[in-house]
């Protein structure tokens, strides 16, 4: 706690997700307090956080950005405590008065300082669906030891979250009466793109996302549909969901956020807007409610809404995604990581978008998963997977790095 308020320490302050997080807490001052904010290596969007919100700390991971930042707060005669590295960030997530965390850091780089908020036992707000899709049996069995409260704000599992019963963290699937888990989503800016133009499409088509507004990364993901595929390993740990019973559904509107379907045949579904406002603001303020500066859905100006079957012909990372929580294992470690490779990759334009599945099936082929429950494991496996990725792309772009 922070002078009587709920402290929140963010996690990628300076991304999407944290802007939208900022943007809730603007509108509740009065509950919660900022205790840290925390970006990689953009120091002028954290200065002029850190100007508006008066952390206790601020951390950048570059150590030349740290310098600079802190220069500047000095200049501007803020008391901000600036941290550096990983460290730093595990320390904001981990300090007493911080009671809950935003995870919204992007990558595998988000793991460490998580797995720190959870194995503290803090409330943790999970956008950083790569750390749990790349740890899950660690991340899971830290949350449940120490006690640490795990809220998704993913929309999708947001979603589903809100359409289970309480107490199903303690019951499960079967004792809710839960037959399916329902994931939606849009299908991206490609779905309905000539097969064979795929090869063509640059980054910046790819971040066009119809509906939502959100990182490079997670957008491309989007538009190969690694996203939904992360996604599908994240329900498996966050709802303890065999793959079986998790369905992908296609609904371009983005409206329906995702839906359960109970053994009576009922479906629960969340809709709304697409805006990341409403999971953040639904996850701060759970068991209650609160506003979140999202407009209300308009029924009437809504066009149909539309549902179709997953095209894993078009969207073969889908299928490797599957396949990786089928195998099990640190074998979604070495697909995220080789995923990681390959989207920055094609960022760069190093890359085409229809490679990134190559090299990820690749990697996939290279790597033998073992068992995901110690984290030297699963960063051995993620380093190995980075480093057969970066071979591939290098020789698919004639040599170079
Ligand atoms: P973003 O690229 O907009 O922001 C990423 C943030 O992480 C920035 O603050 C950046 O400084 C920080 N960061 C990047 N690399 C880092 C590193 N190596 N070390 C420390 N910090 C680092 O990304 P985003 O769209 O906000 O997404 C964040 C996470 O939330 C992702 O895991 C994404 O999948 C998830 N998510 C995002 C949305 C969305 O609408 N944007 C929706 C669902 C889930
Ligand atoms: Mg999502």
């Amino acid at each position: 706690m922070r002078g009587g308020r709920i402290g929140v320490a963010i996690l990628g302050s300076t991304g999407s997700i944290g802007a939208n997080t900022l943007d809730v807490l603007r509108r509740h001052t009065d509950r919660f307090a900022v205790v840290a904010l925390t970006a990689n290596r953009n120091d002028e969007v954290l200065f002029q956080q850190c100007l508006t919100w008066e952390p206790d700390f601020a951390v950048m991971v570059d150590p030349a950005a740290a310098e600079r930042l802190q220069d500047r707060l000095r200049l501007a005669g803020r008391p901000i405590e600036v941290l550096g590295g990983v460290s730093g960030l595990e320390r904001v997530a981990t300090l007493p008065e911080t009671d809950y965390v935003m995870a919204a850091i992007v990558g595998a780089a988000g793991l460490l300082p998580t797995l720190a908020a959870a194995g503290a036992g803090k409330r943790v707000l999970l956008a950083n669906k790569e750390a749990l899709v790349m740890a899950g049996p660690l991340f899971m069995a830290t949350v449940r030891q120490q006690g640490a409260e795990l809220l998704p704000i993913d929309s999708e599992h947001n979603a589903v979250f809100q359409c289970l019963p309480p107490g199903f963290a303690v019951n499960g699937l079967d004792r809710a009466g839960v037959r399916r888990i329902l994931l939606t989503g849009s299908g991206g800016p490609f779905r309905l793109t000539p097969l064979k133009s795929l090869s063509e499409v640059t980054p910046a088509q790819a971040c066009a996302h119809p509906n939502w507004v959100m990182g490079r990364k997670i957008s491309v993901d989007s538009a190969t549909m690694m996203n939904k595929g992360l996604e599908v390993i994240e329900a498996h740990w966050l709802f303890d969901a065999p793959p079986e019973r998790i369905q992908i559904v296609v609904h371009p509107q983005s409206v329906i956020h995702s839906m359960v379907e109970y053994e009576d045949g009922s479906v629960l579904a969340q809709l709304g807007n697409p805006d990341m406002r409403t999971p953040i603001a639904q996850a701060l303020a759970w068991p209650q409610r609160m506003s979140s500066g999202a407009p209300s859905l308009d029924f009437f100006q809504l066009a149909q809404l539309e549902f179709q079957a997953p095209d894993f012909q078009r969207f073969p990372c889908l299928r490797l995604a599957i396949a990786a929580l089928a195998a099990g294992g640190t074998a979604p470690t070495v697909l995220n990581a080789a995923n990681e490779i390959a989207v920055e990759a094609f960022l760069e334009g190093r890359l085409r978008f229809t490679d990134i599945p190559a090299a990820v099936e690749y990697t996939l082929g290279q790597v033998t998963p073992r068992a995901a429950e110690h984290l030297n494991q699963i960063l051995e496996h993620d380093a190995q997977a980075r480093r057969a990725a970066g071979e591939w792309v290098a020789r698919r772009t004639g040599g170079g790095r």
